[in-house]
Formats: C-alpha cells, structure tokens, sequence
C-alpha cells in the first residue's frame, strides 16, 4: 500500500506535468474505478470534460487535483490510489488494469491503471478546514507531519490525552495523518519507544521526538523516491514500493537492529505486523 512518501512523490511529478492543463476528454474503463463518485460514470465524465488543472493537493495518503472551470476553484478529483492505483502519464498504456483515461489539452494521455481495483477517482467539492482548502472526503483528516501547517506541540497534547497504543495513535488518521504501518515502526524505533507502551504515559518529550522521527523518516524517504523517480511515468507501485532499501525496523524481524544488535522481532498489531527491537524498545510491562 502506498504511504504519504509514495504520494508525495506522485503528486510532484503531476504537478509539473498537468498543472494548468484542460481535459479535452475522459472515458471511463470500469465503473468500478469510479464507485466513489455517487453521481456515476457519466456525472464524473461530464464535470472533468473542459475542465483545468489548476493544482495539485495531498494531506497524507490523500491526492488530489484542484479543478478551475470558474473563476474561483470549488472542486477537485480525488484519487484514491488504492493498494495498487498508478498514475501514467504518455500514451495510453496497453494495459488490461487501465480503469480511467482523460487526454490532456498537449496532447498527453493522464491514465489510471489499478492491477486490484482498491482504487478510483471521484470529484468533490473543496472545503475550508482550519485556514486551509481541502475536498470535503479529506475534512476529517488531520494535518501530516510534513504539512508546514503541522501543529507538533498540539498534536502532542492530543496524544498525552489518549488512553491507548502509541502506535494505533500514530495510525489515527484524525490525530496525525500519513503515517502508515511501515513509517510508524520506523519512527518508533528511531525514537526508541515500543508502540504498545500507552500515549498518555510517555512524556510530552518523548511524544515531541517520536513525531519529529516521523517526519524525518519521511522526508529522508522522499528524498530517495525523489532520485529513482522516473519523470516519463508517474509511477507508485504498492508491491514493491520504492523505499524498502532504506527501512531500519519493518520487515526486519531476525535481523540484527542496527543499533544495538539484538535480533529484532514482530509481533501482530491490528490486523498487521509490528517490528521492533526488544533492547531499544522494551515493552512495557504488563
Ligand atoms: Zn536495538
């Protein structure tokens, strides 16, 4: 599944490739890729036919393009990249997973193929949320780490409020967003603090730490996906993902922490798996 990384680096090579672009035609390869859209195929077609790009957006794993057809933008396509949502740009791409395509006023094919049909596009309307506009599905979504808006301290007395796991607050979309399974082992390692250790009971430095570890990790993840980027295709691939050389604690298990050298474990957490290291991030105890 692609994280806040993934999109960030998606929605960059958008936004230099169809940023001020008008859609000059859409069509739509499956319905399923549009089941978000209430008003159906034919409403989501009709409303991009004539619009322009006017920019590009992402709050966490949420993208979106803002789409001027009048003189104020009120709307945006969201796009939900699913497990396995792409974004091509070039030709129309000779690919049996192509859901949606809309041609670009230079000529330019923006496709959007989904191997497992987790995602889609869908437009809807921009609101203001906090001083900032963002489509009405991201409302209840609260500000990443890498948002120049973000609000550490507020975030962190949010956190010493919460009675439960620091890493299913980490993986609260309402009181951090963007930080997803693999980066919240990561922060937690650098941080050295156990995800199942209570939010409330880690003090507001520790708290402080964690969230800069989160988004530090990011950033250095972005800063690799910005170099292997290929400006041809804007590309996120959910299987492979692009930043798994660099990773410190997901998917480690038995290996060596490279900090301290126990033999790093996983354990079950909501559904996926935790990796940590038992010496730099003890449990708490029971
Ligand atoms: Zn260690």
């Amino acid at each position: 599944m692609p994280e806040l990384p993934e999109v960030e680096v998606v929605r960059r090579g958008l936004a230099q490739r169809v940023t001020d672009r008008t859609i000059t035609a859409v069509r739509v390869h499956h319905p399923r890729a549009v089941r978000r859209h209430e008003a159906g195929p034919a409403d989501l077609t009709a409303r991009l036919l004539g619009s322009a790009i006017t920019g590009t957006g992402r709050r966490g794993k949420y993208l979106w393009l803002t789409l001027g057809d009048t003189v104020e933008s009120s709307s945006a396509l969201v796009v939900h990249l699913g497990m396995s949502g792409q974004m091509l740009l070039g030709d129309v791409p000779n690919d049996n997973h192509l859901r949606i395509a809309a041609l670009l006023d230079d000529g330019t094919t923006l496709s959007f193929v989904d191997q497992r049909t987790f995602g889609g596009w869908m437009i809807a309307e921009m609101v203001t949320v906090d001083g900032t506009d963002v489509p009405m599905p991201v409302a209840h979504i609260a500000r990443d780490p890498l948002d120049p808006r973000f609000d550490r301290d507020s975030v962190v007395t949010v956190l010493r409020h919460k009675h439960s796991e620091i890493k299913r607050q980490l993986l609260n979309q309402a009181v951090v967003s963007g930080v997803g399974n693999i980066y919240a082992d990561e922060a937690l390692w650098r941080a050295k603090v156990n995800g199942a250790r209570l939010a409330s009971g880690l003090p507001r430095r520790k708290l402080a730490e964690l969230l800069d570890a989160a988004a530090a990790v990011m950033t250095d993840a972005l800063d690799e996906g910005g170099t292997s980027f290929d400006s041809l295709y804007v590309n996120v691939n959910g299987e492979s993902g692009y930043f798994d050389r660099s990773l410190d604690a997901y998917g480690r298990a038995g290996e060596p922490c490279r900090r301290c050298g126990a033999v790093m474990r996983r354990e079950k957490f909501m559904n996926r798996s935790s990796f940590y290291c038992p010496r730099c991030q003890p449990r708490p105890r029971a």
